[in-house]
């Protein structure tokens, strides 16, 4: 009986996902398929972390270490702060709803902007907190907008640099200007998903914002490092506020796998070097592309592109999954001219061009 739910899920749109690749083969009875619809690593997983993973997996009888010890100490070792900045996630999508939990009362307010990872909205809606959105300026955040839209009642700040789906990403000198004289009671979280691709030297890093005491930082483990399929991400952030975080998630919200498979992952600097040269390569590649077929894109500090396709984005997405390739299409974000494209391999690359010149031309 729909009386019986809480008022504020009725009005919840469930996130959309990328569309799986097996999904994909059954329906469309096709063999091969590829996937440029999540922004995950399309050169696998780190040999490093795979060992790990074989040689952890007879331990999972046992409960994870809840307080991810040894993972903590190795990224607070890379990160030059202290286990206690430290909270783990079951990837960030958890810790959103972590952070949302420790710090937004009832009668408070999420601030971000109209066009960013869906996530932030969705979660502030299923805990029951009203969201305040600034539109994009020319595909970026628009943070001087955004602080005049602080009142009284923001609490938190959400802030994805880079931004998904757009690419584009808030410079330092622009997020100096939005955290300077920010009221006392506003609490600002950088997610920084895709921190590991950026090659733009005016490009913040969340960790050098930590000592003001009202900046949070997420990373996670499901882009470079290849393990989106585990589930796990941090934030970082003055203990003063991690251990709120703490006392919120749910003590073994980490599995076995996921950490012995991050601490390895850290270790593998080898296959962080190669991702981040293909990718940037393969950006380029497919940026040189976009151009001969003259389509409009945003360019992108990140592993994907926002690609205006001129007609339905859901046409082009459903006639690109015939031609054995899934992207992901905007409408959710109303953007519905627009098709986002995760950065593949040559050969992925090869094959999206190929099929979006197909179907361009229909
Ligand atoms: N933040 C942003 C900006 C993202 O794009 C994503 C992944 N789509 C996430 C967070 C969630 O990542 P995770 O897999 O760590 O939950």
């Amino acid at each position: 009986m729909k009386s019986l739910v809480r008022k504020n899920i009725l009005k919840v749109t469930p996130y959309k996902a990328g569309k799986p690749i097996e999904e994909t083969k059954r329906e469309l009875g096709l063999k091969e398929v590829i996937k440029l619809a999540s922004n995950e690593n399309p050169l696998g997983t780190s040999p490093k972390a795979l060992a790990a993973i074989r040689k952890a997996v007879t331990g999972v009888n046992r409960y994870p270490d809840s307080q991810g010890f040894y993972l903590k100490r190795k990224l607070a070792e890379k990160l030059s702060l202290s286990p206690e900045n430290i909270v783990l996630g079951n990837g960030s999508d958890e810790l959103i709803d972590v952070i949302i939990k420790t710090f937004v009362e009832n009668d408070e307010e999420v601030l971000t902007a109209d066009i960013t990872f869906l996530e932030y909205e969705i979660i502030s809606r299923v805990n029951g907190r009203s969201v305040a959105t600034v539109p994009l300026k020319d595909f970026r955040f628009d943070l001087p907008e955004m602080k005049k839209k602080i009142t009284g009642k923001t609490k938190l700040v959400f802030i994805a640099n880079p931004n998904n789906p757009t690419g584009t990403y808030v410079s330092k000198k622009e997020l100096v200007g939005f955290l300077k004289d920010l009221p006392g009671h506003v609490l600002v979280v950088l997610d920084e998903a895709y921190d590991t691709f950026i090659d733009v030297p005016d490009f913040p890093r969340g960790t050098d914002f930590l000592k003001n005491n009202n900046v949070l930082v997420m990373r996670t483990f499901s882009k470079a490092y290849g393990l989106a399929g585990l589930r796990i991400g941090y934030a970082v952030g003055a203990p003063v506020l991690t251990s709120y975080m703490e006392c919120v998630r749910q003590p073994f919200n980490v599995n076995l796998l996921a950490q012995a498979a991050a601490m390895a992952a850290l270790d593998d600097d080898d296959f962080l070097r190669k991702t981040r040269k293909m990718v940037l390569e393969e950006k380029q590649y497919l940026s040189d592309a976009l151009r001969r077929l003259k389509v409009s894109y945003v360019p992108s500090v990140a592993n994907f592109i926002l690609v205006d396709t001129a007609q339905s984005g859901v046409e082009v997405f459903q006639a690109m999954l015939k031609e054995g390739v899934i992207v992901r299409d905007m409408q959710q974000y109303g953007l519905n001219r627009y098709i986002r494209v995760t950065i593949g391999t040559r050969r992925e690359n090869e094959k999206f061009v190929k099929a979006f010149k197909k179907v361009l031309k229909k």
